[in-house]
């Protein structure tokens, strides 16, 4: 395997992502502690993201509403506003990709290029040079981090040391020093679970890990995923597998007795689930859902933002959330001709940032245990015998086999 001696890719991270957004959109929120809570509030309500200023007083992402409060009892509290985002990130993907080409879109707040020799040669000035794109083309409240590393992995890590704001080089020769001093648990692909597995049989550092053989490693992660980390922590060129898929969709035309809301919801939960199953299969977590319908007074379609996630239960939750929308909007016509549901911004499932967004590590991997074993159980006996809620199929079969999205939808398809 290749071991590059400069660096080759460069991670980017926006900071504070959704908080900043809704600091460039409203001026009065900027220079003050912000909080954006789901849309809907749920049993216990949690920041999804938090602005620098409330950061700084102690405030973090995942946190309660309750506790961010009593830390910080002015934070203002905002509710998230998904297709603004996405906006965003649109427009700043646009800006950035006018500095320097852009190798991956990772999730709707990070991304990865890599570097040409001039870049290579002074890292800095490109980070330069992107800032002040994003500061004059979108707005000063938007800022993000990057790291410069011999691979992706490596590049990732040193974004996130860099926080708020900043640019951080780790030139091969220069390793492994800076890496060891980040904590065990906070390097991408171990986490706290993995991190207490490691404990177990010994390892506590970041150093202790590096110290390990790659088959040693791979034994302990009992997949092939801790000896791709080694390699990768180890400054290897190892590439994420290739992610050809932009996306899993499916869209069907309704029958004339299936236009009614109710009918064309249960063929939207349908979709859903089939293209969970694949994108499973194929080993990606999305996070974000989209859903579009052709009604009588034309084309209607809603993205909602998840969180990295690939079984049917949260699939399907925020599709219940896009229905509501569509509902509203179909109230009038009630007739939907067509729907389809998408699953996009797919990221490899071993790559899943857990903890993230929302401390849902244990519900999540409970729900993909429990896919798994649906998926097996469908896959043993040729059809579904088994679901997430009902599964009631049309006539003529072949939900969602015909028409597969390989393209991106542009803003167009959502307007
Ligand atoms: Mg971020």
């Amino acid at each position: 395997m290749r071991r590059p001696d400069t660096i080759e890719h460069m991670y980017l991270d926006f900071d504070g992502f959704f908080a900043s957004v809704e600091q460039q959109i409203d001026s009065r929120l900027r220079g003050r502690p912000v909080g954006v809570i789901p849309y809907v509030g749920g049993t216990r309500a949690i920041l999804i993201a938090c602005s620098r200023e409330a950061k700084a007083r102690g405030v973090k992402n995942i946190m309660p509403v309750d506790e961010a409060k009593s830390i910080c009892p002015d934070l203002i509290l905002v509710p998230q506003k998904p297709e603004m985002y996405r906006r965003a990130h649109n427009a700043l993907v646009a800006e950035i990709h006018a500095v320097i080409p852009i190798d991956t879109v990772k999730s709707i707040d990070e991304l990865a290029c890599r570097l040409g020799a001039d870049d290579i040669a002074d890292p800095y000035t490109l980070a330069q040079r992107i800032k002040r794109a994003i500061r004059y083309g979108i707005g000063a409240s938007i800022t993000c981090s990057m790291g410069f590393a011999a691979n992706r992995h490596l590049a990732k890590i040193a974004c996130a040391v860099g926080k708020p704001d900043g640019c951080t080089v780790w030139r091969p020769q220069d390793m492994p020093g800076p890496l060891i001093r980040i904590p065990l648990e906070d390097v991408p692909g171990v986490g706290r679970r993995m991190a207490q597995r490691l404990a177990i049989a010994g390892v506590e550092t970041t150093e202790g890990l590096l110290r390990l053989a790659p088959k040693e490693a791979r034994a302990l992660w009992r997949n092939v995923s801790g000896e791709r980390l080694w390699y990768a922590l180890h400054g290897y060129a190892i590439e994420a597998p290739p992610s050809q898929r932009g996306m899993f969709g499916h869209m069907r035309v309704l029958p004339p007795e299936g236009r009614t809301l109710p009918a064309a919801r249960d063929i939207a939960r349908l979709l859903a689930v089939k293209a969970a199953r694949r994108m499973r299969r194929e080993g990606y977590t999305s996070s974000l859902l989209m859903l579009h319908a052709s009604l009588k007074d034309g084309w209607w379609g809603r993205e909602r933002v998840m969180r990295q996630v690939q079984d049917d239960a949260a699939v399907l939750q925020s599709l219940l959330l896009l229905w509501s929308e569509l509902q509203t909007t179909a109230g009038k016509s009630r007739q939907i001709f067509r729907v389809g549901v998408t699953l996009g911004a797919l990221t490899p499932a071993g790559e899943r940032q857990l903890d993230l967004l929302d401390d849902d590590d244990d519900d999540r991997q409970r729900w993909e245990r429990l896919g798994r074993a649906i998926d097996g159980a469908n896959a043993k006996f040729g059809r579904t015998l088994v679901s997430v809620g009902p599964w009631d199929p049309p006539k003529g079969g072949n939900v969602g086999g015909k028409i597969s999205f390989t393209r991106i939808p542009s803003a167009e398809d959502f307007a």
